[in-house]
């Protein structure tokens, strides 16, 4: 029996073997060539033959330095809703067991494995998060932050657990309480001061582009949206 991804063990010169094998982009999986091309799956989205003739190109010339950004968006667009479908689910969930997308931060956690989740499903609005099914919290990826949220989009981890309800993990059993020579503290005594005014900023992160924060911790950002997935076609 062949694994989904075992086409990847070929010589491939094509532009999304190019694209999938870019260390960079570990979170990607690979679409194959007929999802892209039923034009069925690229229904609402916008982009030129051009752009999508280089994705589908079995022998992308590696050397040119032009590659634009409208081949990444389209193909992130389609990976969006390819990873959506039975196949694309499977595909996730050797790279989820591989350990592809890392891990969740959280020391009671115990080194849960995450799942890669968009804050939005429009391009350009916030890099690719991590989602731990464990505590249920989104934090930024240790790693290579860059790929857009988009290519994943805000609904797949939920769409993945709910075609493998099998692999979803306990809760952590622990959580870390605060202590002060062994008193636990009071909720009220790690409240900020003058609390008076209910603190809703951050709640939400409008992400630009900047993100100068490689070494930071991942830390959590807020809640996750869902909404209702759509569907398509294997
Ligand atoms: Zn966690």
């Amino acid at each position: 029996m062949s694994s989904p991804q075992s086409n990847e063990h070929k010589v491939d010169a094509s532009w999304i073997g190019w694209f999938v094998g870019n260390k960079s982009n570990e979170f990607v999986c690979r679409v194959p060539i007929g999802f892209i091309e039923d034009k069925f799956n690229l229904t609402g989205l916008e982009y030129l033959k051009d752009t999508l003739n280089v994705v589908l190109e079995p022998s992308f010339d590696r050397s040119m330095a032009w590659v634009s950004g409208y081949e990444e968006k389209l193909y992130g667009m389609i990976h969006a809703r390819y990873i959506m479908s039975a196949r694309g689910v499977e595909d996730m969930r050797l790279k989820y067991e591989m350990g592809d997308f890392g891990s969740c931060p959280k020391f009671y956690c115990k080194g849960q494995k995450a799942l890669p989740v968009g804050l939005s499903d429009e391009w350009g609005h916030s890099t690719v998060k991590i989602y731990c099914p464990s505590c249920k919290d989104v934090f930024r990826p240790r790693y290579r932050p860059k790929l857009d949220g988009a290519m994943f989009g805000t609904s797949f981890p939920h769409m993945f657990f709910m075609q493998l309800p099998m692999l979803r993990p306990q809760p952590p059993v622990e959580k870390y309480a605060p202590r002060l020579y062994g008193f636990r503290l009071h909720e009220s005594a790690l409240m900020p001061l003058e609390s008076s005014e209910p603190s809703t900023e951050t709640e939400t992160e409008t992400e630009t582009e900047t993100s100068t924060e490689t070494e930071t911790e991942t830390e959590a950002i807020g809640s996750l949206p869902t909404s209702s997935p759509s569907s398509f076609p294997n």
